[in-house]
């Protein structure tokens, strides 16, 4: 299968997801085949809470994923990683090695990660910011230490 096969299955995957709102055995078995661990990772940041859609003001036309890496690191030490959907990009150096450079993977964990949440229409982790601190986050590409929830 080459990339671009691979890419429209995933959305196909993610589409389905989002129709039932819910993952099957079944898809989670497709994904895998398609990307590995990276979405047992994946669901497992998603299953922790991990991510979260930071939306700018009410309207929330502009939004961005903040992903808190607990996979490897220990929980005093997660990782923080911001993450677009359209485009696809992270603040990952997988994303940029593995994804961008090399072009030998998808998405990385984090993205993969942001897709799901949005396919499963998650409600929880979903944080409003006034567009000072949006504008700041995405000026300076750092996420937010503190924030309101
Ligand atoms: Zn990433």
């Amino acid at each position: 299968m080459n990339e671009q096969q691979s890419e429209s299955l995933l959305n196909e995957v993610l589409g389905t997801i989002q129709h039932s709102k819910e993952m099957t055995y079944d898809q989670v078995r497709v994904l895998h085949c398609l990307l590995g661990n990276t979405v047992v990772e994946a669901l497992h940041l998603i299953d922790t809470d991990s991510v979260a859609r930071l939306e700018c003001g009410d309207q929330a036309k502009r939004h961005l994923y903040r992903i808190q890496d607990t996979v490897e690191a220990p929980k005093e030490k997660k990782e923080t990683q911001l993450c677009f959907l359209l485009p696809r990009h992270c603040t990952c150096g997988v994303f940029l090695s593995s994804v961008i450079c090399e072009q030998k993977a998808l998405v990385c964990r984090h993205v993969l990660a942001a897709l799901l949440f949005e396919a499963l229409q998650r409600q929880q982790g979903i944080i409003t910011l006034d567009e000072e601190t949006f504008a700041e986050i995405l000026y300076t590409w750092n996420p937010p230490t503190t924030h309101r929830t």
